[in-house]
């Protein structure tokens, strides 16, 4: 790694992006930076196999996510990261996905800029992209989709801050992170917004993960489905024609190591 350290005393932070859980999807750079860094601060999007290539030497600092008081958590990792930058130590966070995709990567930069910590980004596979790779749902398809959106289905007072006019419209694909618990919402709004009940849509569990799991049904119906499968988080939904695909489509075996088919 090259030495952009701006004195003796100042560390680097590394904020690096780990994809959505299959090791082999990390880049190089991710890898590289993981092996350069003396300390990690982790949380629980970052798979096990993952965590598993980390240095032996490194120190590991959990910095896990809690619903309840996630602000004062975001400001206190701000925080710890400036501090330990400050020591000279050159400090890997890591995040789940992409950092600049749902990720608060930005507010995390904000806080070093503001201090004048240098930092770098890398880049990772963001879950909707891995997931639907792993799933075979192509996300755009000249016959369903000309576009696709992702957007955050997190619950706020029991409802959701979403454009549903822009998003019930048809030949698009929407990809809502976050959204288990709003799924019954979030169904229900497009409908009422005039997406057809009939429209396929799935709920993917762990995705590109030995765990994954896919359920698929339709806007009217996936609700119900999901309530009796016991889904585990991390999961994403999509919805959209190219759903229908994944039946023809699919070919990764969660129960069969990657490593072995190559
Ligand atoms: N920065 C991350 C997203 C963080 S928000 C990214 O770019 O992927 C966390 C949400 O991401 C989860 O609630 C879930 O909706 C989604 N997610 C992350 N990893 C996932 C996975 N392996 N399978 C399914 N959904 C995943």
């Amino acid at each position: 790694m090259t030495n952009s350290t701006t004195n003796s005393t100042m560390g680097e932070v590394f904020l690096v992006g780990t994809g959505p859980g299959d090791p082999d999807l990390l880049t190089l750079r991710a890898l590289r930076c993981m092996q350069a860094a003396d300390v990690v601060l982790y949380d629980n999007l970052v798979s096990e196999p993952i965590r598993a290539l980390l240095p032996e030497g490194i120190e590991r600092i959990y910095v896990g996510k809690e619903r309840a008081n996630h602000t004062m958590r975001q400001q206190s990792i701000n925080e710890l990261m400036v501090e330990l930058a400050k020591k000279g130590r050159r400090v890997l966070r890591l995040k789940g996905g992409d950092p600049f995709v749902f990720g608060r990567g930005g507010e995390e930069i904000e806080t070093l800029a503001e201090n004048g910590v240098p930092f770098q980004v890398v880049p990772g596979i963001t879950a909707a992209l891995g997931v639907a790779s792993y799933c075979g749902i192509p996300l755009t398809h000249r016959d369903h989709a000309q576009s696709v959106t992702f957007v955050t289905g997190h619950l706020k007072d029991g409802s959701m801050d979403l454009d549903w006019i822009a998003l019930a419209r048809p030949r698009q694909t929407v990809v809502i992170y976050m959204g288990l618990l709003g799924l019954p919402v979030l169904c229900e709004q497009l409908i009422a917004h005039g997406r057809p009940a009939e429209t396929p849509a799935a709920v993917i569990q762990q995705g590109t993960q030995p765990s994954q799991r896919v359920v698929t049904a339709t806007l009217g119906t996936l609700p119900d489905r999901v309530k009796n499968e016991g889904l585990e988080p991390p999961t994403l939904i999509i919805v959209g024609e190219v759903v229908s695909l994944h039946d023809k489509l699919k070919w990764f075996r969660p129960d069969q190591a990657l490593d072995q088919r190559l």
